[in-house]
């Protein structure tokens, strides 16, 4: 593994299995956390440079629960109003000696761009509509606390797909695992190019296509801030795009379904389907936690 976690598209088979197999030792045991000190002396510094609640939160629980110092700096408020640059508001942040930077960025490729310039381990909470690695980990875990593998199972991912980034890194991982991958939206959010992107992908328009035998289904959130073009009235949306629990029968009986968060209900998903038994949405926040604990650890331990 690299010094950061810059994207799961370099990752291999091994490093990923590593970080879901140590995740699931992270898993809390009934309702308690365990704290530990596997990290104690060490600092993460999380900046984000775009909203957030569950994944910054997450980062610094996860670094709490480790026994790591955790410092959350969110772009409003901090010297990037200002107008200090990129590199000079992190090379300043590196001057502090962190062990690790957590970044979220608008721009696709920015934590790449810093991890060339610093020598402090760089981790991409998400950068514009390129990669979320930890957020499609923490969906494999979700789907292998419910599942024996990953290989063969069909995957729906439905909705903006040309905007998401948590599409891209779990399109990447779950095609090294060999799933098979469906992705559905309408044509202006489904690129045509990215049936090319990784092996096992196939683009649908039509949602229940993509729903039938689904083991697992996906939804995304439409990311109306990075959209230029006029964007579907919600109604419309949901009635061609929307999760509702008469598509719940095309699946399997067992599907899963899951979303990244934050959701809008009444948009991309019913109340119905995201409070249901299928749901796995608040099982995909606990992972979270386990998940970047794994991370941190295998970083910040090195
Ligand atoms: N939280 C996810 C992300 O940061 C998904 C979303 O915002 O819709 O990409």
């Amino acid at each position: 593994m690299p010094r950061g976690l810059l994207g799961i598209e370099p990752l291999d088979r091994v490093e990923i299995e590593s970080i879901l197999d140590r995740a699931k030792s992270f898993q809390p045991q009934q309702t308690a956390y365990k704290k530990s000190d596997l990290l104690r002396g060490r600092m993460m510094v999380n900046l984000f440079f775009e909203a957030s609640t569950r994944t910054r939160t997450s980062f610094e629980i996860a670094a709490k629960r480790l026994g790591a110092d955790a410092i959350s700096i969110s772009a409003s408020g901090s010297s990037v109003d200002k107008g200090e640059s990129l590199v000079d508001t992190l090379n300043t942040l590196g001057a502090m000696h962190p062990d690790a930077i957590v970044m979220r960025h608008s721009a696709s490729g920015a934590p790449h761009f810093l991890a060339r310039h610093l020598p402090t381990p760089i981790i991409n909470a998400g950068d514009g509509t390129h990669e979320h690695p930890t957020q499609a980990l923490l969906d494999a875990r979700t789907i292998l606390d419910q599942r024996a593998s990953l290989e063969g199972l069909r995957v729906a991912i439905i909705g903006d797909i040309a905007h998401s980034r948590v599409a891209r890194s779990n399109i990447h991982l779950l095609s090294k695992f060999k799933s098979q991958i469906v992705l559905c939206g309408p044509a202006s959010l489904l690129p045509a190019e990215l049936a090319e992107i990784a092996p096992g992908v196939t683009l649908t328009h039509d949602i229940q296509e993509a729903i039938r035998d689904a083991d697992v289904i996906m939804m995304l959130r439409v990311q109306l801030e990075r959209q230029h073009e006029t964007a579907f009235a919600a109604s419309e949306y949901f009635q061609f795009y929307g999760l509702r629990l008469e598509h719940m029968e095309l699946a399997k009986p067992d599907v899963i379904v899951m979303h990244p968060g934050p959701i809008n209900r009444g948009r991309e998903i019913s109340s119905e389907v995201a409070d249901s038994q299928r749901s796995a949405i608040l099982n995909q926040v606990e992972n979270g936690i386990a998940v970047r604990m794994a991370v941190l650890e295998k970083i910040l331990c090195n």
